[in-house]
């Protein structure tokens, strides 16, 4: 049975879920003006930045801030929702730099002949699991998430905070171009196609074309702007090795996008693909596992955001039909993970984590997992502060397209309270992150608890109202 307890949030989603369930308690407005407040007491505290935890911290929330850390008792009222931490290790929220929240719980079939409605509805149930896996933010690199973003912004569903690209625009043929043969050729001007109907991908094949695209997508929202700048695993007509835009239309994409004071970041695997998007200004790399080391060299000097994703062989079980193009792909760009990771480290590119996570609901609940595997190059502390406050400088390029302007990614006083307590201590091991559902016992988002399982064994839930 599930327990829920309300506590005054103005306009924002209100629960404690005993059992990492979650409700929307739409109702829960307080006549009172007194932002809602939570006491977590006796926590060790790994910040997100330094590589190992503090000593016994008392950290004070009010509203959607921290806005108190200390080692000695705070003052508090008893409207204060109090949690006895009991020594466990409190940390920044986990952010992946790069997601698909409209992709996760489709296959590409299921998105391109449903309807949107249905579509936002799974990916609304994944949203809510995301949260529970400890994500309370995402980089969404392509597809139709704005909608999803502003239902979860209100409160109407739980879910992270989204940093939308929106569409990801692509070439004819290019990574992202679903399309079906039978549906060539296209007349130009024409109607768009089902996936740009969705605003899945968008295609473009000129400066002109690609300036309308990054337009629309920055009309809607768009936090920053994703191009496939080369082949890519997962659509049918893009062979890894192709480049796609000229460096025109890549020079158009970075000019529309920087008059909005935000990036582009590229979809890129080859040294040739990533190449010419650094020529054209673009200031993010997605994948790149196929980098050799003059290009990763260059990615260093030019200062440009390498956001790499773990990919292993023996990942993706099932995820593609054994013997397909899209399996062997896979496997090409998983050859290169370890060569990737160790051009990041040998010239210091700064390098965000995540998991690019696509159609299948299995997969999606390893992501906490896919961060675990990280320990194959990196310390977890290393691990841990790439998911966290490197992932958060990476969000922040945004600049005023940044729809969550504030500190997110570290636990200090000022910084969004997106915050996760551990049962265990994840700098000794990794493997909690990969248990979400036991290891992490407290989940909080924008300083409101949607996950609570000590309420439900220890004398703290007497406190609730
Ligand atoms: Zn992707």
């Amino acid at each position: 049975m599930m327990k829920l307890v309300a506590h005054c949030m103005c306009g924002l989603l209100s629960s404690v879920a005993g059992l990492g369930s979650l409700a929307y308690l739409g109702e829960s407005h307080a006549a009172s003006d007194t932002p809602a407040a939570i006491l977590l007491q006796n926590v060790r505290v790994f910040d997100g930045k330094a590589p190992r935890v503090s000593g016994p911290t008392n950290v004070l929330i009010v509203g959607p801030l921290i806005q108190t850390i200390s080692s000695t008792d705070i003052e508090a009222d008893s409207s204060v929702t109090r949690i006895d931490g009991g020594g466990r290790v409190l940390m920044p929220g986990l952010i992946d730099a790069h997601w698909h929240s409209m992709f996760l719980a489709t296959t590409p079939l299921v998105g391109l002949t449903s309807d949107v409605g249905y579509l936002n509805l799974l990916a609304a149930a994944e949203a809510n699991a995301t949260l529970l896996r400890g994500f309370t933010t995402v980089r969404d690199m392509g597809g139709p998430a704005f909608s999803l973003k502003r239902a979860i912004d209100e409160g109407v569903v739980a879910g992270p905070r989204i940093y939308p690209s929106g569409a990801m625009i692509t070439v004819t043929s290019g990574h992202g171009d679903f399309r079906q043969l039978y549906e060539l050729p296209r007349t130009i001007g024409g109607p768009p196609a089902r996936m740009e109907q969705i605003g899945a991908s968008a295609i473009a094949d000129s400066p002109d074309e690609v300036r309308v695209r990054v337009r629309e997508q920055l009309m809607q929202g768009a936090s920053q702007i994703k191009l496939t700048a080369g082949g890519g695993v997962a659509s049918p007509h893009s062979p890894l090795d192709v480049s796609t835009f000229t460096p025109p239309e890549l020079r158009a994409a970075v000019e529309a996008a920087d008059n909005w004071g935000t990036y582009v970041a590229v979809h890129a695997y080859t040294p040739r693909a990533i190449r010419t998007a650094l020529d054209a200004g673009v200031k993010c790399i997605e994948h790149g596992h196929l980098a050799d080391d003059a290009t990763a060299k260059l990615m260093a000097e030019k200062q440009v955001w390498w956001s790499l994703q773990p990919f292993l062989e023996d990942d993706g079980q099932g995820q593609f039909p054994e013997g397909s193009q899209e399996a062997a792909k896979k496997k090409e760009v998983a050859a290169g993970t370890d060569r990737a990771y160790a051009l990041a480290k040998k010239y210091k590119i700064k390098t965000a984590w995540g998991t690019d996570i696509l159609f299948s609901r299995e997969l999606a609940k390893g992501q906490g997992a896919m961060l675990a595997s990280m320990v194959r190059w990196y310390t977890p502390a290393e691990a841990l502060i790439m998911a966290t406050s490197t992932n958060a400088q990476l969000l922040a390029l945004s600049g005023k397209r940044n729809p969550y302007p504030g500190k997110l990614g570290v636990v200090e006083e000022g910084a969004f309270a997106d915050l996760l307590l551990v049962d265990g201590d994840p700098l000794q091991n990794l493997q909690l992150i990969a248990d979400p559902a036991r290891s992490l016992v407290v989940i909080i988002k924008n300083g409101v608890i949607v996950k609570n399982s000590l309420a439900a064994v220890t004398p703290a839930n007497k406190t609730f109202p």
